[in-house]
């Protein structure tokens, strides 16, 4: 090659590079001045749950690798995002931006993520070594969120060791609640008193010994070999202690406490010479207030709720069981012991329960029924103080005459039903106003409803709702 032709090709080699670094340069800035994107922040399909409230993550625009605060373009957002429906939604954005127009679409799905809510009474259950039965009715509801009420399709299943509650929503969510049964162990040998181990006796009255036995821990008599000591004088006020021993194996031992005390006279209801009755329900709403109230509208009586807040879930029954003409009471927000422990504290649960009477009937409660009555024994703050602070707030309250025993005896009976229905028949009076006390809480009151009407009715007996004409029947407040 010659020197020329050398410097010609050099020359041009020279060229060609500049060219391509030029090129280059010149892509690039070009490219730069176009690197702008819009884009939604987030992903661009979101699923969220039913009523919850949906806040869209915004958009953003990055210039030359840089952020661009939005307010630098004008936009317009455009939602239709409902959660209180199931479904697909849209979130759209109009963007302009130096000039240049976008469209950004998200889209939002409200999906139903919560199975229902499963609420028992209990949260364990005792299985009997002697019987083997359990220790409890467990009595259970379900709401869920979209479906509502759905405690028709919860399944049981009972295990050796615990209680199994399903139940799906129309989502197919599916809750499960697990309720422990404890096996209770073989109880030792005992002695088991004929009558009651806690009695009571007006001074002057006569303390009648029933005795008592030697059993195994399932109760079966073993022997009747047992020493008994200690008197009950009834002629003075006291507390007086009989102690029975096993001669058979003296390390087992009982007592029984009797009580002598000046009776105060009995609270009854003016006989009035009409047979009232009065049916008052407790502890609810729940799951079977609906159909206590279809079955009061078909034989058109008016009864009296005492409401709680115990069932999630029902607030609205209380609306409606003043709709179809009924009284609506406090009983209790929680009905735990200690709403008693001081006057605020009784305050404070009684308002939280007046608040949603007036949320659901539009005005507040006139009349309560105190949770285990005026002569319960949980009072700390003492139950006189408490009657006296809700005469001073003229309010009224109301015990019971009649009890369908549907909390108490009957709760251990086979035939619950019957049970309760026998109660009812027993307690009944004629010529007085007859407070019954019943509670929504429990399905077989509910079961029997129908049966006791019928039998009050062919009795000639009337039924009444709790107005300000009723008469207050009082048990004397314990302390
Ligand atoms: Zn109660």
């Amino acid at each position: 090659m010659d020197r020329r032709s050398f410097y010609f090709i050099k020359f041009n080699i020279f060229i060609i590079i500049l060219f391509i670094v030029n090129g280059l340069f010149i892509h690039d800035i070009l490219k730069h001045l176009n690197d702008i994107h819009v884009s939604l922040k987030g992903d661009e399909t979101v699923v969220i749950s039913y009523k919850t409230s949906y806040e869209d993550p915004g958009f953003e625009i990055i210039n030359n690798k840089q952020d661009v605060d939005i307010s630098n373009a004008t936009y317009e957002l455009i939602s239709d995002v409902d959660s209180s429906k199931l479904g697909e939604y849209e979130v759209k954005y109009t963007i302009k931006y130096m000039n240049k127009d976008y469209t950004l679409i998200r889209k939002v799905e409200v999906k139903d993520t919560i199975g229902p809510t499963i609420t028992t009474t209990v949260d364990k259950v005792e299985r009997s070594y002697c019987d083997n039965k359990l220790s409890a009715d467990v009595e259970y509801s379900a709401v869920d969120d979209v479906d509502g009420e759905v405690t028709e399709s919860v399944t049981r299943e009972d295990s050796d060791d615990k209680i199994t509650l399903k139940v799906k929503d129309s989502s197919n969510n599916e809750s499960i609640l697990e309720i422990p049964i404890v096996n209770v162990e073989k109880p030792s040998n005992k002695i088991v008193l004929n009558g009651k181990s806690i009695q009571t006796i007006g001074v002057g009255g006569t303390y009648k010994e029933e005795g008592a036995y030697y059993a195994d821990g399932c109760g079966t008599k073993i022997d009747d070999n047992i020493d008994i000591a200690g008197s009950v004088d009834t002629s003075k006020e006291g507390k007086y202690t009989i102690t029975y021993t096993s001669k058979t194996d003296n390390k087992i031992k009982t007592t029984r406490t009797i009580t002598v005390k000046e009776m105060p006279k009995a609270q009854t209801a003016p006989v009035t010479g009409n047979s009232v009755i009065y049916l008052t329900f407790d502890d609810g709403p729940c799951a079977y207030t609906k159909r206590i109230l279809d079955i009061l509208d078909k034989y058109n009586i008016k009864a009296t709720f005492f409401v709680t807040n115990q069932i999630r879930g029902y607030q609205n029954m209380i609306g409606e069981e003043a709709r179809r003409g009924h009284t609506v009471g406090v009983h209790t927000y929680t009905h735990q012991w200690n709403i008693y422990n001081s006057l605020d504290s009784y305050w404070n649960d009684f308002n939280n329960m007046d608040a949603i009477i007036e949320q659901q009937t539009g005005k507040k409660a006139e009349i309560l029924r105190f949770p285990g009555g005026t002569s319960n024994r949980m009072a700390k703050v003492g139950m006189s103080n408490i009657v006296n602070s809700v005469n001073n707030k003229g309010l009224r309250y109301y015990d019971w005459n009649v009890c369908v025993e549907d909390a108490g005896a009957c709760v251990k009976s086979s035939n619950k039903q019957q049970c309760v229905y026998n109660y009812f028949v027993n307690g009944l009076k004629p010529g007085r106003d007859n407070i019954v006390l019943l509670h929504d809480l429990k399905s077989y009151t509910a079961d029997s409803l129908e049966r006791m009407i019928q039998y009050a009715l062919s009795k000639g007996y009337t039924f009444k709702a709790i107005d300000q004409n009723t008469a207050q029947v009082h048990f004397k407040p314990y302390k």
